[in-house]
């Protein structure tokens, strides 16, 4: 029997109707929740991500602002910008679009956000806090995984979960939400040693790789709920980590467009909701 498809652009849906209900909600309170984008340079697949993030906040209700500085802008300008909209109490949330151009250091910039308008879940602070299991923000790609494994009732305690990938904007923190929810967690990267025999134990396997095909049928465990956060352009257009024969094999597959990438915009709603409710809405 094929895969399940794990359709994310139906539970990302239910999540951005939640997301309206408590943008209203705010709105009736007098707080007008309020997202910051920043995005630095031309990078045309970071052009396309800000006014994807753009059009959800306005069908949630969300305002949003878009600061665009130029290819050429300085570390100064940039770490300026980022505490202007600190101090601004009508910002909610702040988001710095990655990558930024070369030239700037992409820590710096993420350290000055304010932890309690970090709604990326990247500063240090945030990153601490979920590695300890406080309450802070969590970035929002893991964090959809989560809510779309949720979603499909998809087992976790006890479970194996393997992980490709150990970035701190994916791998890593989907480790600690996973290790959070009593898996069994390996995550791998590029110095792991008999990856596919790791990967076919998997009762759930999340690939964050960012190479087309990367994880084949073969490195699957049958049945296994896979979950493909890849997202490669390529000449047949957007795909994921994961091969089409793993449909084959897996219980459960997220496509390519259409599954985690569409989580992730809708936890970015929430994750602005929820600094904006700290605002007495
Ligand atoms: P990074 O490039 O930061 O990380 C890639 C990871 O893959 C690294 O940890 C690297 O290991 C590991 N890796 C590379 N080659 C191998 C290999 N041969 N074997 C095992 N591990 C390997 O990427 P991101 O985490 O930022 O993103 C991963 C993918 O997810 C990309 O396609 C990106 O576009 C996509 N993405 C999708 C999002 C969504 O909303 N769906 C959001 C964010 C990202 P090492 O650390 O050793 O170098």
């Amino acid at each position: 029997m094929p895969a399940i498809r794990m359709d994310g652009r139906a539970v990302a849906a239910r999540w951005k109707e939640e997301a309206r209900k408590r943008a209203e909600h705010c709105l009736e309170h007098g707080v007008t929740p309020h997202l910051a984008v920043i995005l630095a340079g031309e990078d045309p697949a970071s052009r396309v991500y800000v006014r994807n993030k753009e059009n959800a906040c306005a069908k949630a209700g969300i305002r949003s602002t878009v600061i665009r500085l130029a290819q050429d802008c300085t570390q100064e300008e940039l770490e300026k910008t980022v505490l202007t909209l600190n101090e601004d109490p009508g910002v909610h949330g702040i988001l710095v679009q990655l990558p930024l151009p070369k030239h700037l250091c992409e820590a710096r910039v993420l350290a000055l956000v304010h932890p309690d308008k970090d709604v990326d879940g990247f500063h240090a602070m945030n990153a601490g806090r979920l590695m300890i299991g406080q309450k802070g923000f969590v970035p929002c790609t893991p964090l959809g995984v989560m809510k779309l494994l949720e979603a499909y009732g998809i087992p976790i305690c006890g479970k194996h979960a393997v992980i490709i990938g150990r970035s701190n904007i994916v791998g890593k923190p989907m480790a600690m939400l996973l290790l959070a929810a009593n898996a069994t967690v390996t995550l791998c990267h590029s110095h792991t040693q008999g990856l596919a025999e790791l990967t076919r134990q998997a009762d759930i396997l999340v690939a964050a790789v960012g190479k087309p095909g990367f994880v084949t049928a073969e490195m699957i465990k049958p049945g296994a709920a896979v979950i493909d956060v890849g997202i490669n352009r390529t000449q047949d257009g957007l795909t994921g980590d994961v091969e089409e024969r793993a449909a084959d094999v897996a219980g459960f597959l997220t496509p390519v467009p259409g599954g985690v990438g569409q989580m992730t915009i809708a936890m970015l709603l929430s994750n602005t909701l929820d600094a904006a409710e700290r605002h007495g809405c």
